[in-house]
């Protein structure tokens, strides 16, 4: 039987995949060519490569093109400016992300803000982070859009609810928090960081609880008010005498939180999926506006 407490992300980015796979399919009909995202991927860090080959994977997933552009971990600022100033002026590519992190001779800020804002397809260009600051239409951040969309279409709703987002990064925690307080949303923020005083009391107000901190299993049930919907969006990989070696756990004790829970994303399956599945779908915005 289905557990009803479970926010299934795995099952709502299916759906999403779907649907984006259809309009894919429509364009092709029509005699367009296929939404094309590219990546660039500056080292060999694993956990990078991994993130890129699973985009690779969802791209193709959906008919989409895909192409990943590899330097090497010793590449200058000025080899990776070059790269990002072609996929600005290749007509052929819609949109493209910058893998980060960069190794740390690179300034990443520099980089990300070099990307031409009809192609950032991660929204992390000052354009469209002031665009989605205002409420404009722009390329939202993926995880942050993944949250909502997921919130959304699990019968969530956010309108009037005390929203409590741990973690202000600029990926996760920031974005997610003004997404959420903006009209559409409609719900009551609060945001609460590494220096935040008498934390519990605060999360233990959360009708729901968005938590972004990078810690692993942080949040036990005492931080937890009875019936809260729980947002789990760290992803550890713990070391174990598995088969594997290992098991992922999310910042979140889930075990110890469930019971206390009337929804909560698990990990894996929960956010993860949504992230890469909002690319695809700011993939297909830029393709729409580009053979427009
Ligand atoms: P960052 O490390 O950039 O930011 C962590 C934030 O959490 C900071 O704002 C920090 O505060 C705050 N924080 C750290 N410890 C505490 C604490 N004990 N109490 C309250 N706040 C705390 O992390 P990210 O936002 O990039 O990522 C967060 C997690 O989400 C990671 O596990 C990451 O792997 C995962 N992730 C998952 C994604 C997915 O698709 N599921 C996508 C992106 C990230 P301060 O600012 O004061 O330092």
């Amino acid at each position: 039987m289905a557990d009803n407490k479970i926010i299934d992300g795995k099952l709502v980015a299916e759906t999403m995949k779907k649907e984006i796979a259809a309009e894919v399919a429509a364009m092709l009909d029509k005699g367009l060519s296929a939404p094309h995202l590219a990546a660039v991927l500056v080292g060999d860090d694993g956990a990078s490569i991994t993130y890129v080959n699973s985009k690779e994977k969802a791209c193709r997933s959906v008919g989409m093109t895909s192409s990943v552009y590899r330097l090497p971990e010793k590449s200058t600022e000025e080899d990776v400016l070059k790269i990002v100033d072609f996929l600005n002026n290749d007509d052929e590519i819609d949109g493209y992300i910058v893998q980060l992190p960069l190794p740390s001779h690179i300034n990443e800020n520099k980089i990300i803000q070099s990307i031409k804002p009809t192609k950032d397809v991660d929204g992390f260009t000052l354009h469209n982070i002031g665009l989605m600051q205002i409420g404009e239409p722009c390329y939202l951040p993926a995880t942050p859009f993944g949250i909502l969309e997921l919130l959304k279409r699990s019968n969530v709703k956010t309108e009037g609810k005390h929203v409590v987002v741990m973690g202000r990064s600029n990926i996760v925690g920031t974005p997610v928090s003004v997404m959420l307080s903006r009209k559409g949303a409609d719900a009551t923020v609060t945001i609460c960081h590494s220096k935040t005083q008498n934390l519990k009391e605060i999360t233990r107000q959360a009708d729901i609880l968005i938590v972004a901190i990078g810690q692993p299993e942080f949040v036990k049930a005492d931080m937890v008010k009875d019936g809260a919907v729980v947002v789990d969006v760290g992803i550890h990989r713990i070391k174990d005498n598995s088969e594997k070696g290992y098991h992922i756990v999310g910042d979140v004790d889930y075990k110890d939180v469930y019971e206390k829970v009337s929804k909560i994303t698990p990990v894996p399956g929960g956010v993860g999926p949504m992230t890469i599945v909002s690319l695809l779908h700011n993939t297909l915005l830029a393709a729409k506006k580009n053979r427009k």
